[in-house]
C-alpha cells in the first residue's frame, strides 16, 4: 500500500523504537544551480552508487519506511540513475516523491519519471523570477510546471524562507497514475 498513513500506523504498532516513515536518500551532491544560502551541495562529491542506493532502499523497507525522496544537490543531474531509484522504490511500495529545482524537468523527463512510478514532484523555488544569487525561480521552469499541471501529475510547489508569502505552497490533484497505481511502464527497467 502506497502513501503516508500505512507506514505511520505501522510505526505505532511495531515493537522497538526505530521506525522511520519518511526517508531522504541523498543520491546526488552536485547541483546545476548555486543558491547563496545553500549548504547542501558540493560539486566535488560523487553521487551515490546504484549498489548503495538499492541496499539503502532495501534496508529502509525492512525497517518500515514508506515514503522515499531522492535528494541532492539536484537529483535530476543523473536522470537515468534517479529513474532506477524511483522504479526500485515504487516497486517495493514506497510513495516516492522527487524534490527538484525543475531546471532539468523537461516534459519527456516528466513522463519518463511518471512511468517509473514517482508519486509527486516537489518543485522548489525561491522567487517568481531569478534574482542575483537566487536562481531557483518559477519563470525559468514555467514550461515544465505547466506541463505537470496539464498532465495532472501530482506536484507540490514549495518555497523557502526567502520567498514572499504571496507565493505559498500549493498542492495539486494526484495524477491518475498515482491514485490508481497503474502508471504506464514504458521504458521501465529495474534490473540493476
Ligand atoms: S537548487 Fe537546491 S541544492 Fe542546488 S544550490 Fe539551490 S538550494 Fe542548493
Amino acid at each position: 500500500m502506497r502513501g503516508w498513513l500505512f507506514p505511520y500506523i505501522r510505526s505505532r504498532v511495531l515493537p522497538g523504537d526505530f521506525h522511520p516513515i519518511v526517508a531522504y536518500l541523498f543520491t546526488e551532491y552536485k547541483c546545476n544551480l548555486d543558491c547563496h544560502y545553500c549548504w547542501a551541495y558540493d560539486n566535488r562529491v560523487k553521487g551515490m552508487t546504484e549498489d548503495v542506493a538499492r541496499r539503502s532502499i532495501d534496508w529502509l523497507y525492512d525497517n518500515g519506511a514508506g515514503v522515499l525522496a531522492p535528494m541532492g544537490g539536484e537529483p535530476l543531474l543523473r536522470p537515468q540513475f534517479v529513474h532506477k531509484v524511483i522504479s526500485y522504490g515504487a516497486e517495493k511500495g514506497f510513495f516516492v516523491y522527487l524534490p527538484t529545482n525543475g531546471r532539468l524537468l523537461r516534459p519527456e523527463v516528466i513522463d519518463w519519471l511518471a512511468d517509473a512510478g514517482v508519486a509527486t514532484v516537489n518543485l522548489a523555488v525561491d522567487c517568481y523570477d531569478q534574482k542575483p544569487r537566487l536562481p531557483k525561480a518559477l519563470v525559468p521552469i514555467r514550461r515544465h510546471f505547466d506541463y505537470l499541471v496539464k498532465k495532472q501529475y501530482g506536484y507540490i510547489l514549495s518555497t523557502s524562507k526567502t520567498m514572499r508569502p504571496t507565493f505559498a505552497m500549493r498542492i495539486s490533484r494526484e495524477s491518475r497514475s498515482c491514485s490508481t497505481g497503474s502508471s504506464r511502464r514504458i521504458g521501465r527497467d529495474t534490473r540493476w
